[in-house]
């Protein structure tokens, strides 16, 4: 057990780095964050902000050596980084992990080689076989780079022979896979932890929509069937078993018309569906990661009212400072800002988490706080 007043270490310095190390501190601990940037999400609450590039080897061992256990929040970290950290501290999750699920191919490989339901893909080395594969699935598909995608990053839709050819060119060479685009009834998520001893608790499932490939709502508890609901918790209960992983981990899926799961993807780590949790469950999907890499047991994840987040983008921010006061004249209503300096279209920038007696109030309150702003 890595008791309180300990260091822990963080790769990435994000908001989800962020809100970690505000959970960490809450339970006394102390935080060093990793990454190239300065005066960071997470930097502004952390003991202290390694300032470096990821592939400075010698700054990766120096910064493992003064911590006590590391944990990552982004999900690019270079795999050689994290082995090099690892050769004086463990890291949760294993840096395996974070390598199976930092490339679509390997990660989808990883899925349907042990049988977990998927959007049917394949992977994409020329034209010609992308031309080959687009007429095997049907219009439109969706091709993505394999490697360093998120929010919609990487992606290409494409609905017809005459798309193919600049589509293929956009990959500039990178790896890439093609997928069947799904016509799905809603998207979902399961955020679950795993401890060191293999316990293993979920916070039920998200409901969650996009907009421009970016979360822009999510809420809980979804709005899905019984039979649904506990396929989702046993998929993503199974996969957490079946990678053996120490911390937290959300599963992304489609259901589609026919009610089918697949998986859509999988982060090792709290995810943007699971920001609710902070307000809305006994234990925050942050405070469960810390639980979980210090070897603490895990704790309740009892959500103790329904409720909405809805993310604010730089966006917002673009014409004039938003109006934080009037969001908040909801009592039931509270702000999340990251703290980062400049607000760029599509840069998330904070979430507003409303809880209400029903998913519907806490979703229209969510939207009607964000309007104001
Ligand atoms: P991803 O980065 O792969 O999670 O994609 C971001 C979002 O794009 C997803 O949450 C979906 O809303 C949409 N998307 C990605 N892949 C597909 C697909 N194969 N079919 C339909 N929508 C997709």
């Amino acid at each position: 057990m890595i008791p309180p007043n300990s260091t822990i270490g963080v790769f990435g310095s994000g908001q989800l780095g962020r809100m970690f190390a505000i959970a960490a501190r809450t339970l006394g601990y102390r935080v060093q964050t990793f990454s190239p940037e300065t005066d960071t999400p997470t930097g502004q609450i952390a003991d202290k902000e390694i300032v470096s590039p990821y592939e400075d080897l010698d700054t990766v061992r120096k910064f493992a050596r003064e911590v006590d256990v590391i944990t990552f929040e982004f999900e690019n970290v270079p795999f050689e980084t994290v082995q090099a950290a690892a050769e004086s501290a463990d890291v949760f999750p294993r840096g395996e992990i974070l390598h199976t699920t930092q490339n679509r191919l390997r990660e989808k490989a990883f899925l349907s080689a042990n049988n977990f339901p998927v959007t049917p893909f394949k992977k994409i080395a020329s034209e010609e076989e992308l031309r080959k594969v687009f007429a095997e699935f049907g219009a439109p598909c969706v091709l993505k780079t394999a490697g360093f995608g998120y929010d919609g990053k990487g992606q290409t839709r494409i609905s017809a022979f005459g798309e193919i050819e600049k589509a293929f060119a956009s990959l500039d060479g990178a790896d890439a896979i093609l997928e069947k685009f799904i016509d799905f009834e809603k998207e979902v998520s399961v955020v679950a932890a795993r401890d060191r001893k293999g316990n293993c608790v979920n916070y039920g499932v998200f409901e969650n929509s996009h907009s421009k490939h970016i979360l822009d709502v999510s809420f809980a508890p979804a709005n899905i069937s019984k039979k649904i609901y506990d396929e989702a918790i046993e998929i993503a209960r199974s996969v957490l078993e079946n990678l053996d992983l120490v911390g937290v981990m959300c599963v992304e899926f489609f259901l589609t018309k026919d009610e089918k799961l697949l998986i859509n993807e999988l982060a090792p780590r709290p995810h943007n569906s699971g920001h609710l949790t902070i307000d809305a469950c006994v234990t925050s999907q942050f405070e469960q990661q810390l639980r979980a890499v210090c070897g603490l047991p895990l704790g309740s994840t009892a959500q103790l009212k329904p409720a909405a987040m809805a993310n604010l983008l730089g966006d917002i921010w673009l014409d004039r400072e938003p109006n934080f006061a009037r969001a908040l004249e909801n009592e039931n209503v509270k702000l999340h800002l990251y703290g980062k300096i400049e607000p760029r279209k599509a840069r998330k920038m904070g979430h507003l988490t409303a809880l209400a007696d029903s998913t519907s109030d806490a979703i229209s309150r969510v939207r009607v706080a964000r309007e104001s702003l």
